[in-house]
């Protein structure tokens, strides 16, 4: 905060206020140097450099640093109106490579977008989920060309999950004179119009519509609903029949008009990496019956594997988690003859549960029977092994016969019948399965329940789960987007992170 307040005290008038130097009068500015670089004839000061030298060692600085700079002397801070150097701060910091002679024309430096625009809103750029109640999203804020745009990330139509997402602006950011940035809603068929946004908070903002007029429609909310359905959904209302699906539709309309002129977005991060991951964690599509196609993060800790939900419904809202993963329970699969047999698979889950509860009521009776249970347990350190990801095939070429081992051999897969899925194109065969739990509930996230299922790693961009009590089938395939700034700090704060979401919306 105190390098961002003196940052906003660049290019003012009130000059060199640490020494309270006029005009004219020169500081000098000694350099450092040791004997061995301190020649009789070479610069004693910074200030007998060549101009070109120091906007060279200028250009070089992190912006922030620049106006302390600035406050040194009257040449430095000539030196400082040089754009070029805010040009590459620009391109470096925040990867700005629009060209000069489209400022010039608007008549706004390269300082002035560093300073008034990118400085400013550095702090809203990353991904975001809107407070949408049981609804929540995706939001993407980034850098593009000389505008800050906040792009909403929408699933593909329900039920085609490896189509790519589809991006939406909800607002977008410039500068249209020199005097400060303007915030614009991108909301509506009208074209933008004013809005605003305020930080709240560290990791939470607020946007603002100043003329939800231009979301209204000649057709009032009619039409609002019927361009909403098609545009979001990819719907039209003759083509759902299903009514309940018809109601679900119809609430989530009108929840979400609620949030037309107002909505808080909280930071969330994208999973980091790790190399023993089963595969890589990130942010996928998954299909959910009813409620339609929802995006969720999937992240690993330890020998579990989390889904959390980063949209969600009426029945589990976003930022539950919908999956969780037991990694050291693997579950192999019968022949595809009798896998068709849902008692048959399910019996191989239902196992495994039961396993499960044989060990809990032993830990719970006698703590001493941790070592039995290990070993009922088979083999508890047993590392996993990853699926192999395509950049990793060229530095495996050496010693190519021991990977060979490590890959895990495909296994025919196919639904058991009675078990209903969104779409008939679902991978038919398969890498690994474990066990693990699908988080149920009532209308209003009543009730909510972590019921067994099987997970099917399909490949290294899509897994599935069959809900056993549902007798359904998820299919997720992965985002390839890809996002700037939204890699978690560390592990203690994608962890804290996760672990502040349960309360966002329940
Ligand atoms: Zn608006």
């Amino acid at each position: 905060m105190a390098v961002c307040a003196r940052l906003c005290g660049v290019g003012q008038s009130g000059g060199c206020r640490r020494r309270g130097l006029e005009d004219g009068e020169e500081d000098e500015v000694r350099i450092e140097a040791g004997p061995a670089h301190s020649g009789p004839r070479g610069p004693r000061t910074l200030l007998q450099l060549p101009p070109e030298i120091l906007v060279e060692i200028f250009s070089s600085l992190p912006g922030p640093e620049l106006p302390s700079l600035a406050q040194v002397c009257r040449k430095f801070r000539q030196i400082l109106n040089t754009d070029t150097i805010w040009k590459r701060r620009c391109k470096q910091e925040y990867g700005v490579c629009e060209n000069l002679r489209k400022l010039e024309v608007t008549g706004v430096s390269c300082r002035d977008v560093y300073v008034k625009l990118l400085h400013q809103y550095r702090h809203i750029l990353g991904l975001w989920q809107p407070d949408i109640g049981p609804y929540g999203g995706l939001l993407n804020v980034v850098v593009d060309g000389l505008f800050i745009i906040g792009w909403m990330y929408l699933t593909p139509h329900d039920p085609h999950v490896d189509e790519p997402m589809r991006l939406k602006p909800v607002f977008r950011i410039h500068l249209m004179e020199r005097k400060s940035a303007t915030v614009e809603c991108m909301y509506g068929h009208k074209g933008p119009h004013n809005g605003q946004i305020q930080i709240v908070k560290k990791d939470e903002f607020c946007t603002k519509c100043l003329q939800t007029d231009y979301h209204r429609m000649s057709g009032g909310r009619q039409e609002e609903f019927r361009t909403w359905l098609r545009e979001d959904l990819g719907r039209t209302l003759e083509d759902i029949f299903h009514e309940h699906m018809q109601e679900l539709i119809l609430m989530k309309f009108i929840y979400i008009c609620q949030y037309d002129n107002c909505l808080t977005y909280r930071r969330i991060y994208h999973p980091l990496s790790q190399p023993d991951d089963l595969l890589c964690p990130g942010f996928f599509k998954g299909t959910y019956g009813s409620h339609g196609l929802e995006i969720v993060m999937l992240s690993f800790h330890g020998t579990l594997a989390k889904v959390t939900k980063i949209t969600g419904d009426p029945n589990v809202p976003a930022c539950q988690q919908t999956l969780e993963i037991d990694l050291t329970r693997p579950v192999q699969l019968p022949d595809v003859e009798h896998l068709r047999n849902f008692d048959e698979m399910s019996r191989l889950v239902l196992d495994v549960q039961a396993q499960i509860h044989r060990e809990q009521r032993l830990t719970g009776s006698d703590e001493e029977d941790g070592r039995e249970v290990a070993a009922v347990r088979g083999e508890p350190g047993r590392p996993l092994l990853p699926v192999k990801r395509p950049e990793d095939k060229d530095a495996n070429k050496v010693g190519a016969e021991e990977n060979d081992e490590q890959e895990a051999p495909a296994h025919s897969f196919v639904l058991p019948d009675g078990v209903t899925a969104r779409s008939e194109e679902y991978p038919r065969s398969c890498k690994m399965c474990f066990y693990g739990t699908g988080l149920i509930a009532g209308h209003g996230f009543s009730s909510p329940e972590r019921t067994p299922g099987l997970f099917i790693l399909f490949d290294e961009d899509r897994f599935g789960f069959i809900w056993l009590e549902l007798k359904s089938f998820s299919l997720y395939s992965r985002m390839r987007d890809k996002f700037q700034r939204a890699d978690a700090p560390s592990q203690a704060a994608f962890d804290e992170m996760l672990q502040n979401m349960q309360s966002w919306t329940t």
